[in-house]
């Protein structure tokens, strides 16, 4: 176990996960509670004390080993002022800062971060980016999450918002995002969007085996579409495939406008494995650039749930080194 540790947040709005991580980024213990929103923004915050006080006294470390509290929180959000300005899955959060509010009832200095910027950060820190300076993720769950890693450094952005590459726009004209744009990656390649499309072609008429899903057609999730597409399922598999040309595309401009060395698919839709990365790998390639070689490998993610809490506590430990 390392010599000095920090509590790392992970504020979604189903669960607020906690976690104790030493200085090499391991998990020395690990706990989580209901967020319940609609509680209300102080509710929430003491909570996020509590469970940050409640880490440090179930591995035992003296407070005075710990050095900060990481907070990961959706967006969009300012790390420098220490506030999420709004917050979809948490609708009563409207510019609340969070940071110091969680550092006041902690007393220990706080950071805040972007959750798909810091499990991002996770991922490099101790996952398949942990050999790499240069380092794009992109987290297929709800919504796409991601972050980028610029020689060793989160990027930030001048207007804090950084690397919203689930927002970059691969369908022009194409479905309405809960952004207010069109065409934006998460429309197509989210877990819950993939699961989304699925539906909606059911429903529409088309014809597939998943239309004899357990609980109904509006249960059908991901995990049953990537069950689907292994059985060869004609519907599963061209919604699957249309969603790893999307994610192609996304990887392409990533390494057009960053150029990393690696870029790392976490998130529900990993869980496919080969059936994810074959597929983006081979849209990828399609595109291959004639004007250099070099080329970023694609990952599946290494360190899965607790990236986020990891990645918070890490960014705690990298403000205080000054980066
Ligand atoms: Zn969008």
């Amino acid at each position: 176990m390392g010599q000095t540790f920090a509590v790392g947040l992970d504020v979604g709005g189903t669960d607020v996960k906690a976690a104790l991580v030493d200085d090499e980024g391991t998990i020395a213990f690990k706990t989580s509670r209901p967020t319940e929103p609609a509680r209300g923004a102080d509710a929430v915050l003491a909570d996020m004390a509590d469970l940050s006080q409640t880490v440090v006294a179930e591995v035992g470390v003296s407070k005075s080993s710990v050095v900060g509290v990481g907070i990961g929180a959706p967006g969009p959000l300012s790390p420098r002022r220490g506030i999420i300005l709004k917050a979809a899955n948490l609708p009563r959060f409207k510019n609340v800062p969070i940071r110091d509010e969680v550092s006041r009832l902690v007393g220990l200095p706080a950071v805040l971060a972007n959750d798909g910027n810091a499990a991002a950060y996770g991922e490099f820190w101790v996952g398949a980016g942990r050999d790499v300076a240069d380092m794009v993720m992109l987290t297929l769950g709800t919504g796409v999450g991601a972050g980028v890693i610029v020689e060793g450094r989160l990027l930030s952005g001048h207007f804090e918002n950084a690397a919203e590459l689930g927002h970059t726009v691969v369908q022009p004209g194409g479905l309405l995002c809960s952004c207010g744009q069109r065409g934006c990656l998460e429309q197509y390649a989210s877990a819950t969007n993939v699961a989304r499309r699925v539906i909606d072609a059911i429903e529409a008429g088309a014809e597939s085996s998943l239309s004899n899903t357990p609980g109904g057609v509006s249960a059908i999730t991901s995990k049953h579409l990537v069950d689907a597409v292994s059985q060869g399922d004609p519907l599963a598999k061209q919604i699957w495939e249309d969603a790893c040309r999307y994610l192609a595309i996304a990887c392409l401009n990533a390494e057009r406008s960053f150029n990393p060395a690696m870029i790392v698919l976490g998130g529900g839709m990993s869980a496919a494995g080969a059936l994810l990365l074959d597929s983006v790998r081979r849209n990828r390639d399609q595109h291959r650039w004639s004007l250099m070689d070099d080329i970023a490998e694609i990952v599946l993610a290494q360190v899965g749930n607790d990236a986020g809490v990891i990645g918070a506590a890490g960014l705690m430990f990298a403000d205080l080194r000054g980066d």
